[in-house]
């Protein structure tokens, strides 16, 4: 079972962006604040937060008021006004907010905001067009964290050859030099599985390595 911490957010700006962004994480039970400059995007009831409150976050009191410092996270969804985005970013990164996350509209927009301070920027588009290409390369993959531009962490859907048998005999490290950290199995999460481990048909492998090696890997039949 996955035990997850209770964390703050804040999410400022709650276009499309922001808020799945701001819903997800009420979902998973987080506390999230929701901001937005437009009255109607608070009352309009398309989503569920634990607070949700009116103002400008160029206004450096305004983010006082709301106490912005002692959140864990705060995620600038703030798109096409670039102005506003780097300034908020600024302003939040001046007044000691410990991890800024803010979403780019460009290449420049995402160095501007780098610069300011953002401690992870994101390129929706950008991000989620890499992700289908690499989900239609590698069909077996479910899903990736890229540790580095060479080295994922990636959920593989095992290939049907290797069921029934144990993570001795495949000798993955060998085979195919990469390093099974984690097995699902059946909902189960089953982190650092023994070598005696028997996989078993439907079970998912959560493995670390080079990411050619795991393209690799991710293609056998
Ligand atoms: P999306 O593409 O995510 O649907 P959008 O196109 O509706 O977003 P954006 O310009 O990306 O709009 O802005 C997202 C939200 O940020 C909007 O709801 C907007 O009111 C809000 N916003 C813009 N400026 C500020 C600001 N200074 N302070 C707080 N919220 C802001």
């Amino acid at each position: 079972m996955l035990i997850m911490v209770k964390q703050s957010y804040a999410v400022i700006g709650l276009g499309r962006f922001g808020i799945s962004i701001a819903t997800k994480l009420h979902e998973a039970g987080q506390e999230v604040m929701g901001i937005d400059i437009n009255e109607e995007r608070i009352d309009d009831g398309k989503f569920v937060v634990t607070h949700a409150v009116v103002l400008d976050s160029t206004e450096e009191e305004s983010l006082r008021s709301v106490g912005i410092r002692n959140f864990d996270y705060v995620i600038v969804a703030i798109g096409n006004d670039m102005q506003a985005s780097i300034l908020t970013v600024m302003l939040l990164k001046e007044m000691g907010v410990e991890k800024v996350i803010a979403k780019a509209l460009n290449k420049r927009h995402g160095q501007v905001l780098t610069k300011v301070g953002a401690d992870w920027v994101i390129h929706p588009e950008r991000d989620m067009g890499e992700r289908v290409a690499h989900q239609l390369l590698s069909p077996n993959v479910l899903n990736y964290i890229e540790l580095s531009r060479d080295y994922n962490i990636e959920e593989i859907m095992i290939p049907s050859g290797m069921t029934r048998k144990n993570l001795r005999d495949l000798d993955l490290r060998a085979k195919y030099n990469v390093n099974a950290i984690a097995i699902v199995s059946n909902e189960n999460l089953i982190i650092s599985p023994s070598p005696e481990q028997v996989l078993q048909e439907g079970d998912k492998l959560v493995v670390i390595g080079h990411r050619d090696d795991i393209t690799v890997f991710a293609n056998v039949e």
